[in-house]
């Protein structure tokens, strides 16, 4: 007998309908002989409704009572479901993410699990009840609600999967797996059987949807065997595990987009030693993660630097130069909103010169600029306008002999905020 976590996503729980499916996947996993500890997310659009509906109350909601309000979205789910199953005559426990034993920093709205002491799941395991966990929450530090962040139910399933010894984290979704890039803009996107924990980071880190990227980093730490499938199908997903000579071959094997993106220039700044650092450290005071940074070369005493940053900081960053003002000397500051970070990601990339070359040249067949660049051994990053985004990614899809044979994929536009 083996001890799984099974992780169900917003569409996956959609509605009751939904539920009852999902009731009786887990019940077949069950009657196969497993123990099964189940996270969910909040229904379909619930927390994007939630947050919609705190913004018609006021523009800067406590973080406090935010992580009150967003945690109520897995607490529907957890209870229906937990339902849902008993009706169907199993056993079944729904636990909120404190009563799983789950502590977090004091982080509101982006909290880091501290600890796990899952004593309550331990034993609800011991009465062979199937345990539901409510995802995307905890307890913080100081005895309060907390939520881990934008997509963090995966990250408690994983976390969760590490601290009870499952032998495996299964993260169910509306797709089949993880695909060389969004199967939703690519129909001709290759499903991947195997992922390498690093390559998947990456992916996840510069906004591959389909995973947290804090749950692939704890699955890394952690060892977890981790598996990405459809909870419409029984079709097998995608292993993301250690990394293999294989992948190392491979050398672009998936690309990433992200739409939340604006750059900041600062134009003829005094060319001072120090200057970034005051600059940097006042940004990240206020919270602003910075993500590229470029310095142009200094002429007549002043140099120019531009950054990207969240497009949802921008009006916070730029109250911040403003005020930076008074220590630091520069001509101006201007922004551009509304860009997008495409990025090609393989471990192979590290031995083979000319990929990142590849890129610009492809980016700019389409008639597009880049705006800032950043590389690494395994991935490169390029910044641009957001209007192109599709047929830059099926250029570059196509360029690094990503692209399947046949249509992989069948479904409609997903909607982001
Ligand atoms: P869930 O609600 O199950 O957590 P998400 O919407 O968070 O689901 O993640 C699944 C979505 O991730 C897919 O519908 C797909 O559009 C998107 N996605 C982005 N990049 C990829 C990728 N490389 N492979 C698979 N899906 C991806
Ligand atoms: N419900 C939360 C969100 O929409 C957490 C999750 O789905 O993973 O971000
Ligand atoms: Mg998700």
């Amino acid at each position: 007998m083996s001890l799984v976590v099974m992780k169900f996503g917003g569409s996956s729980v959609g509605s009751a309908e939904r539920i009852k499916k999902v009731a009786e996947r887990i019940i077949e996993k069950k009657r196969d002989g497993h123990q099964c500890v189940v996270v969910v997310s909040a229904m379909g659009d619930t927390t994007d409704e939630l947050v919609d509906l705190c913004k018609q109350l006021t523009d800067h909601p406590p973080a406090r009572e935010m992580d009150m309000l967003l945690s109520t979205g897995e607490q529907v789910s957890m209870s229906l479901l937990s339902m849902s199953i008993q009706h169907l005559g199993y056993t079944a426990i729904s636990l909120t993410g404190w009563q799983s034993g789950m502590t977090t920093d004091c982080n509101h709205g982006n909290a880091k699990i501290v600890n796990i002491k899952p004593n309550r799941i331990f034993k609800a395991i011991e009465e062979e009840k199937i345990v539901i966990v409510a995802g995307f929450q905890g307890l913080s530090e100081d005895g309060e609600i907390s939520t881990l962040g934008r997509g963090g139910s995966d990250t408690t399933a994983v976390a969760l999967a590490a601290a009870i010894n499952a032998d495996l984290c299964e993260i169910y979704t509306d797709v089949d797996g993880v695909y060389s890039t969004d199967p939703r803009i690519v129909r001709v996107a290759q499903k991947l059987d195997e992922i390498s924990y690093e390559e998947m980071l990456e992916l996840a880190q510069l906004g591959a949807a389909v995973l947290h990227p804090r749950a692939v980093e704890y699955a890394k730490n952690y060892n977890v065997p981790l598996v990405v499938r459809s909870s419409f199908s029984h079709r097998e997903g995608t292993l993301v595990m250690e990394g293999n000579a294989v992948e190392k071959s491979m050398v672009v094997r998936g690309i990433a987009y992200d739409k939340n993106v604006a750059r900041i220039s600062v134009l003829e700044v005094e060319d001072i030693p120090g200057i970034l650092a005051t600059v940097f450290g006042a940004l990240a005071d206020a919270g602003i993660d910075v993500d590229i940074i470029v310095q142009s070369g200094v002429r007549n005493g002043a140099a120019d630097f531009s950054f990207s940053i969240a497009n949802t900081d921008v009006e916070k960053a730029m109250i911040v130069m403003e005020e930076l003002r008074s220590t630091v000397t520069f001509r101006e500051v201007t922004y551009e909103t509304d860009l997008v970070k495409v990025s090609i990601v393989g471990a192979g990339m590290v031995s083979n010169p000319g990929v990142a070359a590849k890129m610009f040249r492809v980016i700019s067949e389409q008639g597009v600029s880049i705006k800032l660049v950043s590389t690494s051994e395994i991935k490169t990053s390029c910044v641009i306008d957001r209007d192109k985004l599709t047929e830059v990614i099926l250029a570059l899809h196509t360029a690094y002999g990503l692209d399947a044979n046949q249509q992989a994929f069948v479904g409609g536009p997903k909607e982001r905020r």
